[in-house]
């Protein structure tokens, strides 16, 4: 039997003998709070991040929302973010008392627009957050320079972005600081987790203060802090996921260019100038309103395929007020997108027959 109609998921995270052995190990050490795997996780990712500090958290939400707080980012400030994102990215915004101010994207790359970015920026704008969507880098090359001209703080959402670089430097080093997700669905996971990469000794410390109740020694409190650390359990399963992350990323990676060689009718993923793309996501665009249609025959097919993300971030219901110019490059995207299979575990036949399947129901006709 060939197999060949077999569901294909749209994402498959890894939990391996490895992964298992490694917490079973963890609970029976029984230093299970952020102890020494957790110190060891933050080390290995630094290689990942040319050496910067790393602070573990408890998720990519936490890294955020501490990253922002350790910035002096809060009540009275506004922060530049795409609309075209995880709400994750604006909740961390509203989550220390800021303002999210929605800029729009740039078409193909779906990452923060740094001529729209420039244009929302007024006299309480605080900071930026750029979004590596996708796995592809944003035009950091642009918005560093942006932001240094305005004194603005940069903060790198690169949740979906483990390994993705723009001219050689590696996502997580261009800001004041940069947030890494470790949910399962993610290029790499921690079951639950959170990195926060600084060039900043200084914004470090702080960074471990705030995640433990503002204590570095046992309580000695020096600030009000909060309880968002990692669990050695969680570092444990990271350390495991990071040493297969680069032979995943270049899976991805080739899963991208059989798909783009084969996909005819359909724009395929753009990749920037520069930009090294990991593929978190592979995401099409189906437009003139086909793309549900599309979607249900893959359906039909067995084939896994998601939309990231369906209502953009100004058009939910917490943000629905917020200031901010129209987007339509955002609500294009939002209309069009459609993120296909690319995970590690796909096999050739499996790629050529996404390939067929998507050509077939959305391409040219
Ligand atoms: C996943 C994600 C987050 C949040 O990460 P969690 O670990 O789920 O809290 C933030 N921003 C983006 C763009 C994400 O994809």
């Amino acid at each position: 039997m060939s197999g060949s109609n077999l569901p294909i998921p749209a994402a498959r995270p890894v939990i391996g003998e490895a992964e298992i052995e490694a917490v079973v190990r963890v609970l029976r050490s029984g230093h299970v709070i952020q102890g020494p795997e957790v110190a060891a996780f933050e080390e290995e990712f630094s290689e990942l991040v040319g050496d910067r500090a790393c602070v573990a958290v408890n998720s990519g939400t936490s890294a955020l929302q501490l990253s922002l707080m350790a910035l002096g980012v809060g009540p009275g400030d506004e922060v530049v973010v795409p609309s075209f994102s995880f709400a994750a990215t604006a909740n961390a915004v509203r989550l220390v008392g800021a303002e999210p101010v929605f800029a729009d994207i740039t078409p193909g790359t779906y990452c923060l627009d740094p001529d729209a970015a420039s244009a929302v920026i007024g006299p309480r704008t605080a900071a930026l957050i750029p979004v590596h969507l996708y796995g592809h880098p944003a035009a950091m090359d642009r918005l560093m320079p942006l932001a240094d001209r305005h004194g603005l703080a940069v903060v790198e959402d690169a949740c979906q972005a483990h390994g993705a670089a723009l001219h050689g430097q590696p996502v997580g080093t261009f800001g004041n600081a940069g947030c890494f997700s470790f949910y399962p669905t993610k290029n790499m996971h921690a079951i639950e987790g959170g990195m926060i990469t600084t060039a900043d000794p200084q914004l470090a410390r702080t960074l471990r203060l705030l995640r433990n109740q503002g204590m570095e020694r046992r309580y000695e409190n020096e600030i009000v802090g909060a309880n968002l650390r990692m669990t050695d359990v969680a570092a444990a399963v990271g350390r495991v996921q990071l040493q297969q992350l680069p032979d995943w990323t270049e899976q991805r990676r080739a899963n991208a260019k059989v798909l783009d060689s084969r996909i005819e009718g359909l724009p395929v993923p753009q990749v920037a100038d520069g930009a090294r793309h990991v593929y978190h996501q592979y995401t099409v665009a189906v437009p003139d309103g086909r793309r549900d249609a599309v979607q249900q025959e893959l359906t039909r097919q067995g084939i896994g395929s998601a939309v990231y993300y369906p209502t953009p971030i100004h058009r939910l219901k917490p943000f629905r007020d917020a200031a901010g110019p129209a987007l339509p490059e955002t609500d294009r995207a939002a209309a069009e997108v459609l993120s296909l299979p690319v995970h590690p575990s796909l096999g050739l036949g499996d790629l050529e027959r996404i390939a067929r399947a998507v050509s077939m129901a959305g391409g040219a006709r």
